[in-house]
């Protein structure tokens, strides 16, 4: 069976290493890039995705980059403590939460793609342009991204769009679709180099969802120094008036920009107008998702990642849900009779389950707590039970574990996705994978 992965980031690089894995070897990923560069800023691997990772056995490249997550808390505007919980093993699980770099993840997925496939199953420079199906066949045309001009075709028995938001496959199989949509939000995104702030590990989100940051530390390099490198993200809602920004991921902005609404966010505990002042590049991005699909089975043709369900950066799921993706998609054409039914097992399973977290994200996500408090006290609180009761706050974190898939207990104990027995032999078709 020929798969064609398009797209070699986050998912597609994760898709590749799985189907390996599962046994499957003629597979090629065709990136668009001209080389697979280390884009990007901060990133979450929620112990969801951590598992998959480590059952891959990439979990010490993983955890020699980046931090594991300790905690995870959120402030009012005013920087009054709402909620905290413990995250990764602190909270119990038996995968850590990794915070990292976005290009570092990429990094360590492209380095084992290279050794474990040989670099000839990644084609860079080949952007999509065109596919159709013919029979048993899918067949893709690809073109240099910058000139357009052709550089070759492929056929295969299995195309999988990994080719990420404006995925040019989506945008085949639902011609009618449009741009994705914006909520008003924009993003400013960075790293600054400083001191590490409250546990060294913690994660933290404050404000209210018109005018917030997220700040969390991502580099190990840099903790074994003493240092901290803290990856922000400051959302503001700007929509009345402005035109929407542009949409991709290298797009920079003014730091003015990004710290004029939080000038008041001096914080005890963090001075966030010191973090943002200290970044060397900020990128600007709107907040953006896309409804669910009605079907990712096209037959021979099917979807992943930010492709399938691209997700507001809220709760920290985009590249562990594509990372789920990536296994499950790989388990089932391991062990289905047919790609057919591989694709609509895939189908069954993982669009529910990501349309509930895209929908979820939409409320907020585990950052729900943020909008109670400003609706109820938005000049702060004397007592925080009187503005959000402590079962409340629970719920809310709780369901969100449930809907994304990282409730700890039921992570801790569903049988793995793996489709190797304990001594590494592969399962066959029609067997029940391994608890
Ligand atoms: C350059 C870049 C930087 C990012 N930075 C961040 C970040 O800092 N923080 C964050 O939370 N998320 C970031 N993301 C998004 C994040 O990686 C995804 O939300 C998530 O990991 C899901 O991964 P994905 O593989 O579905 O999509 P992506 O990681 O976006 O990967 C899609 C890949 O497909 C390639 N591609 C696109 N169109 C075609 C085509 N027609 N033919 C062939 N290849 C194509 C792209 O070049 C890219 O490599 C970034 C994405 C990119 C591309």
């Amino acid at each position: 069976m020929k798969v064609a992965i398009i797209g070699g980031g986050i998912g597609g690089m994760a898709l590749a290493l799985a189907l390996h894995d599962a046994g499957l070897a003629d597979i090629a990923v065709y990136e668009s890039a001209l080389a697979v560069k280390e884009l990007g800023v901060g990133i979450n691997v929620m112990p969801h995705a951590v598992r998959e990772l480590a059952e891959l056995g990439l979990l010490d490249d993983l955890a020699a980059v980046g931090i594991p997550t300790a905690e995870f808390v959120l402030y009012s505007k005013h920087g009054q403590r709402i909620w905290g919980e413990p995250r990764g093993q602190a909270a119990g699980y038996r995968w850590p939460q990794v915070s990292i770099h976005r290009g570092e993840l990429l990094g360590i997925l492209h380095r084992a793609v290279l050794a474990r496939l040989g670099p000839a199953r990644l084609r860079t420079g080949h952007h999509l342009a065109r596919l159709g199906q013919a029979g048993d066949r899918v067949r893709a045309e690809f073109v240099d991204r910058a000139s357009g001009a052709a550089v070759g075709r492929a056929e295969a028995d299995l195309l999988v769009a990994c080719d990420g938001i404006h995925s040019v496959v989506r945008q085949t199989l639902y011609p009618d679709e449009g741009p994705p949509q914006w909520n008003g939000v924009t993003m400013w995104r960075a790293v600054t180099e400083g001191e590490p702030f409250l546990s060294g590990r913690t994660m933290i989100r404050a404000g209210d969802f018109g005018r917030s940051v997220v700040v969390y530390p991502i580099s190990r390099r840099h903790e074994e120094r003493g240092h901290a490198l803290n990856n922000w993200v400051t959302l503001v809602k700007t929509a009345d008036g402005r035109p929407m920004p542009a949409q991709d991921w290298v797009h920079t902005a003014r730091i003015e920009d990004a710290l004029a609404p939080f000038a008041a966010f001096g914080f005890p505990f963090l001075d966030v107008p010191a973090l943002i002042r200290g970044a060397a590049a900020v990128y600007q991005y709107p907040m953006v998702d896309r409804d669910p699909l009605p079907t990712w089975d096209f037959g021979r043709v099917t979807l992943l990642g930010d492709a399938a369900h691209p997700m507001y950066p809220v709760g920290g799921n985009g590249a562990s849900q594509a990372i789920l993706d990536a296994r499950v998609l790989a388990r089932e054409l391991a062990l289905q009779p047919s790609i057919a039914a591989a694709v609509a097992a895939y189908d069954a399973v993982r669009r529910p389950a990501t349309a509930a977290v895209v929908l979820a994200n939409r409320e907020g996500g585990p950052e729900r707590p943020l909008a109670l408090v400003e609706e109820r006290a938005p000049d702060g609180f004397a007592n925080l039970d009187d503005v959000v009761s402590r079962e409340e706050l629970e719920e809310i974190a709780r369901a969100y574990k449930r809907t994304a898939g990282f409730d700890p207990e039921t992570l801790n104990n569903r049988p793995s996705l793996s489709v190797r027995t304990a001594t590494g032999d592969l399962l066959q078709a029609g067997t029940p994978p391994p608890a």
